[in-house]
């Protein structure tokens, strides 16, 4: 069985038509996979599907942007939770497009992250569109940093809140779209190296024109090198062990343990 060489620490296994072939090119290259659910109705299969595979773990999610036809699922969210340490896509949106839900985005989110302050340690996928204070300060009221990991996805705020969020523990999952925007590639930089993680965010993130998979995470690194004026494996290296950090606070799946050091 490869070790973990790659890490994709947010994508939507899921929704490739192709989801097979995706996980076992996960497997065979070695792509530690988070996966997101965008739906609880979601969660069994891909718990179950996941449970093939090694490199793969999936998060219990409902997404801020389905909220507004959804937010009844959080019913059936809330028992699921004790079945899992991985959480995501959970998270805010105040764009345009989802404005009009943001209090029951707002409950939901709020929901989730105090229904988790009772159970065991999580890992968070945490989407903060336009909204990155009002989810730190939803972090900071309802979780245990003690017994709580959150990874910000796709990081989009101000300096000022990207500083809160590393003040308050915070990872950073970064993607090619993000490395390709000279107002995320600014952001990236001012990131601390330890707290970064790549992801793809595919199906979602388009690159050169065809959805990004977690086997194109190699050319992310490359970017973030670049980016950082680093080698390419020094930074794959890197960002394998920030995330193993980050899994401490959980018992690591097999899979982590190889590339302990
Ligand atoms: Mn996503």
């Amino acid at each position: 069985m490869i070790s973990p060489q790659w890490v994709d620490y947010h994508c939507h296994l899921d929704l490739y038509h192709d989801h097979g072939v995706v996980a076992a090119e996960c497997e065979r290259l070695g792509i530690l996979t988070f996966a997101m659910t965008t739906t609880p109705k979601a969660w069994e299969r891909n718990r179950r599907f996941a449970d093939r595979f090694t490199m793969i773990r999936v998060g219990l999610g409902l997404h801020p942007q389905v909220v507004a036809e959804r937010a009844h699922e959080l019913n059936d969210v809330l028992p699921l939770l004790p079945e899992t340490d991985y959480v995501g896509e959970i998270g805010l949106d105040a764009s345009p497009a989802f404005y009009s839900s943001f209090a029951a985005q707002e409950r939901v989110f709020t929901s989730v992250l105090s229904a988790c302050s009772k159970l065991g340690p999580k890992i968070f996928s945490v989407h903060s569109v336009r909204s990155a204070s009002r989810v730190m300060t939803h972090v900071e009221r309802l979780l245990d940093p003690n017994r709580s990991r959150v990874v910000l996805h796709w990081f989009s705020g101000s300096v000022a809140e990207l500083r809160r969020a590393v003040t308050l523990g915070c990872y950073f999952s970064v993607n090619s779209a993000m490395l390709g925007s000279s107002r995320g590639l600014s952001l990236i930089k001012q990131m601390p190296r330890e707290r970064v993680i790549t992801e793809t965010d595919g199906p979602f993130v388009k690159t050169m024109g065809i959805p990004a998979r977690p086997s194109h995470i190699p050319t992310t690194v490359h970017s973030l090198a670049q980016a950082w004026g680093e080698k390419d494996d020094a930074v794959a290296q890197r960002v394998l062990f920030n995330v193993q950090e980050l899994e401490r606070i959980i018992e690591p799946k097999a899979s982590l343990q190889s590339v302990d050091q």
